[in-house]
């Protein structure tokens, strides 16, 4: 079976607006950076359940035409990344399926762990599946269920599965929504400015089309919206906070709080730290953009050190199909990022980005660099040293693929060709986010191999 599902995805939801699936598709936006690969909204008019998904991104996918089939005052979207197997549509989500009680929607952000197992079991069973994505057993466990009400079923469904899931469910007439007991992946609540509600992955969704924050939908809870009336709460588990930490370092986007803070400022914070821990002796620190930005404005802070914009990022450049040969891989590159020669030439530079993963970009931007005449090149990296790969949402290679889990620091720098290289620790990094060192409300188990499920 494939790897990496439901990896990167953000998912919304609308309940108790007449333009539900209008907002729906404007969250989308604001959440476009957690996954290009496809986008769909499924809305519900207490009749029906219509869906419009495809592969792309937001923008590609819907149209006020097609938008205005999406009917109903109740809507959920999502937006899907994969880098890996099957570009088939049918895997894009909102997942739809006509059953027993009617119709009914799921979208899902997070990866289930014990999928293949639910999934023989299912198909022992005579269930017949479409897609390789894990949610699809959530539908068939819903389908199957005994039980006679929606909100049972969904209940006795939840408890089959394993591993992380930010969900949201839509029938005819009724949204659910529901969070793993680690909270592994964020999902916030939100009041629309009429008395309608939203729940969505990050807040910057909220901001955009009016929304007050709530709260987060905490670890184990699950929310059922129904009528005009307020969510009604259920504890489905008893709460084990593990969030994610990844979602500071790099996923989500600044202007978003998530597990109660703002990126921006914890984002700055590794900055400063890293600074702290990892001086050097330069004349500029500049971002890889955008991801690096926060945490070398942190740096260039706590070090007094000029920050320049030393990187000039092409915003247009989605994916490029060319791939064949180095020189039209560098090229690929240099589309994407552009040194700007003037501040650089000469200079020893710093440069700040939030990970090295694979190791090809950081080797690829030194290079860059020093061909536009620095004079010194100084990675500085604003989380750990990424050793191990991650089975709750977030699309990491295996370990053959970590450059981490393969190389020393050292080894590293002489790959990637730098002057120097340091990395934050994770005492740091637990700091930067308001953790005490001996917090174990974050799943850290990319940088520390600490697997909770
Ligand atoms: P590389 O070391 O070449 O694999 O890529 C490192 C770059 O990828 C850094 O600039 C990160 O901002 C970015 N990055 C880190 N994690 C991910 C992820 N899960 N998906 C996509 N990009 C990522």
């Amino acid at each position: 079976m494939r790897e990496n599902m439901n990896e990167k995805c953000a998912v919304v939801g609308i309940f108790g607006h007449e333009e539900a699936s209008k907002l729906a598709y404007f969250s989308l936006h604001a959440l476009q950076h957690r996954g290009q690969e496809a986008a769909g909204i499924s809305s519900a008019d207490g009749e029906k359940v219509h869906t419009i998904k495809d592969r792309g991104l937001v923008m590609k996918v819907f149209n006020e035409e097609n938008l205005k089939t999406l009917k109903g005052s109740s809507a959920i979207g999502h937006t899907r990344y994969s880098t890996a197997g099957d570009d088939s549509i049918l895997d894009a989500q909102p997942v739809f399926a006509r059953y027993d009680l009617g119709e009914m929607a799921i979208v899902h952000n997070g990866n289930l762990t014990n999928a293949e197992e639910v999934r023989n079991r299912l198909i022992k069973r005579g269930a017949i599946f479409q897609t390789f994505m894990d949610t699809e057993n959530l539908i068939h466990l819903i389908a199957k269920s005994e039980k006679d009400h929606l909100l049972d079923r969904i209940i006795d469904a939840v408890q089959k599965i394993e591993g992380a899931f930010s969900l949201v469910f839509l029938s005819r007439t009724k949204m659910f929504a529901m969070r793993d007991r680690f909270g592994f992946r964020p999902l916030s609540l939100g009041r629309l400015p009429n008395g309608g509600y939203i729940v969505a992955s990050e807040t910057c969704a909220f901001d955009l089309v009016g929304a007050t924050f709530i709260r987060d939908v905490e670890p184990g809870e699950l929310l059922i919206f129904e009528d005009k009336k307020e969510p009604i709460s259920i504890k489905i588990f008893e709460p084990t906070p593990k969030h994610c930490i990844f979602e500071y370092v790099y996923f989500a986007r600044p202007d978003s709080s998530v597990f109660g803070q703002s990126v921006y400022e914890t984002r700055k914070n590794m900055g400063k730290e890293l600074a702290l821990i990892e001086p050097v002796e330069a004349d500029l620190v500049i971002p890889v953009p955008d991801g690096g930005v926060p945490a070398a404005i942190g740096y260039a802070q706590a070090s007094g050190i000029p920050y320049e914009m030393g990187i000039m990022r092409n915003h247009y450049i989605g994916r490029t199909f060319i791939e064949p040969t180095q020189e039209m891989r560098d090229l690929k590159v240099k589309m994407k990022l552009s040194p700007m020669t003037d501040i650089i030439k000469g200079k020893r530079v710093i440069v700040v980005d939030d990970s090295i993963v694979r190791g090809t970009t950081s080797r690829r931007i030194i290079r860059m660099l020093k061909e536009a005449g620095a004079s010194e090149v100084h990675m500085r990296v604003s989380s750990p040293p990424t050793t191990d790969p991650c089975f709750y949402g977030v699309d990491t290679p295996s370990k053959d693929n970590l450059i981490a889990a393969n190389m020393s620091t050292q080894g590293i720098c002489d790959y990637i060709e730098a002057d120097s290289l340091a990395y934050l620790d994770e005492a740091s990094l637990l700091r930067s986010v308001n953790a005490a060192a001996d917090d174990d409300n974050y799943c850290t188990a990319c940088f520390t191999g600490k697997y909770i499920v």
